[in-house]
């Protein structure tokens, strides 16, 4: 049944892997609501909603319908002088949704891209305007930006994964979070000495993700942008993990009240169904690039840019989060995931547990065995793939009372913490 198993691994490289010695990867037939289901018939509750995306839980009905109605229209077309309903009526309703004047949506098909591709705006918008030299970025310890050569230079440098890469690609200033008065005064201080060669500061708001699962407050968004105005620089919010729901927001920068000047969305844009990926920037930053000089236009166009199946999958994702369920479900996802990860504080070598939204975090003093708990997990019946210091849940907001339990407690279980709740 799994021939293709055993036939395929050869060929097969797989992410953030050590192949040689990491266990065979899970075969997967086939996905339904909060469950992946195995090719030898065992169910897991996914509880990362494979890497935050599935927001709406697989398969969704509405979804489906979208994408394959679409498939019999139009599965692709280039977006180089040719337009398409799906990517016209996604860029509208984003722009409606987004705070601000975040107006203008520029597609792509991953994260990393569309950070890259912010980062081109905000170089090209100083050169656009006439100022030079500015061409470099602050980003912030503890933050995660992305895999390619570009983004991980904005990367945290120690926590993140991209070290053995430190000196191949211009450094960036990648600084603390302005937490408190210190390190917002060294931020002050930074952009005050350096702001001449800085573009933008960029920040995942209210959460770094794959960097830890670093909380902080609004506050410190709401400095960022203080700073940023003073020193003239752009701000850019990189919501690939926080947009569409997670934090209890739909997107983050509008649950702080902070507009930022560009802003990335993927992940969970298409409900975890295709991939998509958007910068959408202010009319400040679109203005510099609407000029009768053709050399003023942004010169990028990745080849499967706003893919249609994809544009409308995202369609029907944002009809779900308009039918408003997702809300009280991240509320409720919310209290559980405290309730049941709560016991772990006391467990062997836990140093914080923590929530927001529809995230539940564990976090340990020394990085975890990441494969061999992620095993002990599936014997268990979940899903859950820890990362670094911190065993975590992201579930798909469908996911039941039942198998919030579920999660929760083979987590309990596994580390060892007590099982009562009372
Ligand atoms: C996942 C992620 C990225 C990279 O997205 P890819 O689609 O994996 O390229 C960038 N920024 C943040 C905050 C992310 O969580």
């Amino acid at each position: 049944m799994t021939d293709w198993l055993d036939r395929g691994a050869p060929h097969v490289w797989r992410p953030y892997c050590q192949m040689k010695t990491a266990p065979t990867p899970l075969p997967v037939a086939r996905t339904d609501g909060a469950r992946i289901i195995l090719e030898d018939g065992r169910e897991l509750v996914d509880g990362i909603a494979s890497w935050w995306t599935a927001c709406h839980g697989y398969n969704h009905p509405h979804i489906a319908k979208a994408v394959s109605d679409q498939l019999a229209r139009a599965p692709h077309v280039m977006f180089g002088g040719l337009a398409h309903a799906p990517a016209y009526d996604l860029a509208r309703r984003l722009a409606a949704l987004l705070p601000g004047d975040l107006d203008h949506v520029f597609f792509a098909e991953s994260g990393s891209v569309s950070v890259e591709i912010a980062m081109k705006m905000a170089i090209q918008f100083w050169i656009n305007r006439g100022v030079s030299g500015r061409s470099k970025f602050v980003s912030f310890l503890g933050g995660y930006h992305g895999d390619t050569l570009a983004t991980m230079t904005i990367c945290d440098p120690e926590e993140g994964m991209h070290s053995l890469f430190s000196g191949v690609m211009p450094s960036q200033h990648v600084v603390a979070l302005p937490r408190d008065r210190d390190s917002e005064a060294a931020l002050d201080a930074l952009l005050a000495e350096k702001g001449y060669e800085i573009a933008a500061l960029i920040v995942e708001p209210r959460i770094q993700g794959a960097g830890g699962m670093l909380i902080h407050d609004d506050e410190v968004l709401r400095r960022l942008r203080v700073l940023a105005d003073r020193h003239e620089v752009l701000l850019i919010f990189d919501e690939i993990f926080t947009g569409f729901g997670r934090t209890g927001d739909l997107f983050a920068c509008q649950g702080a009240g902070v507009t930022p000047d560009i802003i990335t969305l993927s992940k969970a844009l298409t409900g975890g169904t295709l991939p998509l990926s958007a910068a959408v920037a202010s009319r400040r930053i679109f203005q510099a690039f609407w000029s009768d000089d053709a050399g003023a236009a942004l010169m990028h166009g990745p080849t499967y840019m706003a893919n249609p199946l994809a544009c409308a999958a995202a369609g029907a994702s944002l009809d779900l989060f308009e039918a408003g369920d997702w809300k009280a479900d991240v509320a409720r996802i919310e209290l559980a995931l405290r309730r049941g990860l709560e016991p772990c504080r006391g467990a062997a070598g836990v140093v914080d547990v923590r929530t927001l939204g529809a995230i539940g975090v564990v976090e340990f003093e020394a990085a975890v065995d990441s494969g061999g708990l992620c095993q002990q997990f599936a014997e268990l019946g979940c899903w859950i793939r820890p990362m670094g210091k911190v065993v975590y849940l992201t579930p798909p907001f469908v996911t039941t009372d039942a198998e919030l339990a579920q999660l929760t407690g083979v987590i309990r279980k596994v580390l060892g913490a007590a099982d009562s709740q009372g």
